[in-house]
């Protein structure tokens, strides 16, 4: 059979196998699960869908069978995210173990530390938080002091994290450690996996504006990193550092990672129902143009995330170009958030109260978060040098 005919075959197995398994609650907007214990989840449609999709392998389709993938290839990897969006299917699970330190694990750990880590991840059973940013190492990361001291079997460590996304519902965490500071930053840095649930290892939320607690201060006070949990060479972990940020800004940029499109009214009918409309077209001329040109960017968007994802040989993440997609792909989220409130006149920036309705008050806040999202994982000012650098080939 040729390639195309594999494929197609492949589509028709996998959309019959959607239809027949994914349950109703696992369709359009609703929770999708992070592996946390320690976080309730509601709805059993999103349990049964975890389960059946964890046992296809179809949680981290790309992985080895081994590991708990489907071992697909980048071929089958498209199609079967085409196929979950086209059903309106949410991904099964997402977080930072299946986005981040797993596939940073299957390039640079040990066989041990694949078979401990991936198959647990794959199930759903654990949640991963990162140890990254410090009070004074955000942009500059390098500058890190979080100390970590060799103890035999084991390294003590202590210091500081922030920013530390869902640490509160962690069970483990993927860090950057010092373990030499008399060498130049970049050389004296360890990636280490470490418990959650130790004594040692302090967490507190930070209390934001709106009253929520995404992320939180994460205090080491002689916490305890196995030495069979350093990933990578000692001194060596700002390589491995680096290259998991590269499979999140992927994963952000939907490069890698199943999600659905999004199930929500489009910008366009949210500018029709506003504007109303002349001859089947958005009311307004002027409208008509912002939308299409947002249109447009995001179809060459997706058609280039598309073109990466095909063109990648092995299937995986590509290099310092995720840093292109995380930038552009951010902004295009931003641009979209600000039409749909301007788009709302005055109602676009409700934030409580009786004269806003539920979807207006959804978009604010959706505005809001967006905000963050050209700072995360590496802020969009740092991302345009890594693309001068790394990409354009540009001098300091
Ligand atoms: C929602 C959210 C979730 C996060 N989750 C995590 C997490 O789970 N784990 C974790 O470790 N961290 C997390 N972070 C932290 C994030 O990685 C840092 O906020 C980010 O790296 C920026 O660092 P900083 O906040 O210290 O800002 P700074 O580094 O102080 O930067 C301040 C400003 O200066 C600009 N700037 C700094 N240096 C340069 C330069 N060389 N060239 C041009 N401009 C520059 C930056 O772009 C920024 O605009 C999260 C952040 C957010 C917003």
């Amino acid at each position: 059979m040729s390639e195309a005919a594999e494929l197609r075959a492949f589509r028709e197995e996998t959309r019959a196998w959607l239809e027949e398994n994914c349950p109703p609650g696992a369709k359009g907007e609703g929770q999708v699960p992070t592996g946390s214990s320690k976080i309730k989840i509601t709805d059993p449609d999103v349990t049964l869908w975890l389960e059946r999709m964890a046992e296809k392998g179809w949680t981290v389709p790309t992985w080895p069978a081994e590991y708990g993938g489907a071992a697909l290839s980048t071929g089958e990897y498209v199609v079967f995210v085409e196929e979950m969006r086209a059903m309106g299917a949410r991904a099964p699970l997402m977080g930072m173990g299946t986005g981040l330190i797993g596939p940073t694990l299957l390039e640079h750990g040990t066989e041990d530390q694949k078979a401990r880590h991936l198959p647990p991840i794959a199930r759903g059973e654990v949640h991963w938080c990162q140890g990254y940013s410090e009070p004074s190492a955000g942009s500059d990361l390098a500058s890190l002091r979080t100390r970590a001291e060799d103890n035999g079997d084991h390294f003590v460590i202590n210091g500081q994290k922030i920013w530390t996304s869902g640490a509160q519902f962690a069970d483990w965490m993927f860090a950057l450690v010092r373990t030499d500071p008399d060498v130049p930053k970049h050389e004296g840095i360890s990636f280490v996996l470490l418990t959650m649930d130790q004594p040692g290892v302090t967490v507190k939320t930070i209390r934001l504006i709106s009253g929520n607690s995404p992320f939180c201060e994460t205090f080491f006070d002689n916490a305890i990193a196995r030495k069979e949990d350093l990933v990578g060479e000692l001194n060596k972990g700002w390589t491995v550092g680096k290259r998991l940020l590269q499979h999140e800004r992927s994963g952000m940029s939907q490069l890698v990672g199943s999600r659905p499109q999004d199930p929500g009214p489009s910008l366009e009918d949210i500018a029709r129902r506003a504007l109303g409309e002349a001859n089947g077209r958005i009311g307004d001329p002027d409208w008509r143009q912002r939308v299409l040109e947002h249109n447009m960017n995001s179809l060459a968007y997706r058609l280039t995330q598309r073109r990466t994802v095909q063109e990648s040989q092995d299937g995986t993440t590509p290099g310092p170009a995720t840093s292109i997609f995380k930038m552009y792909g951010t902004e295009l989220q931003q641009d979209k958030a600000r039409l749909m409130c301007d788009l709302r006149g005055t109602a676009g920036f409700g934030w409580s109260g009786d004269a806003f309705d539920e979807d207006a008050l959804k978009w604010t806040r959706s505005w809001l978060s967006t905000r963050a999202a050209s700072i995360y994982s590496g802020s969009n000012e740092i991302q345009r040098n890594i693309i001068a650098k790394r990409v354009l080939g540009l001098p300091d």
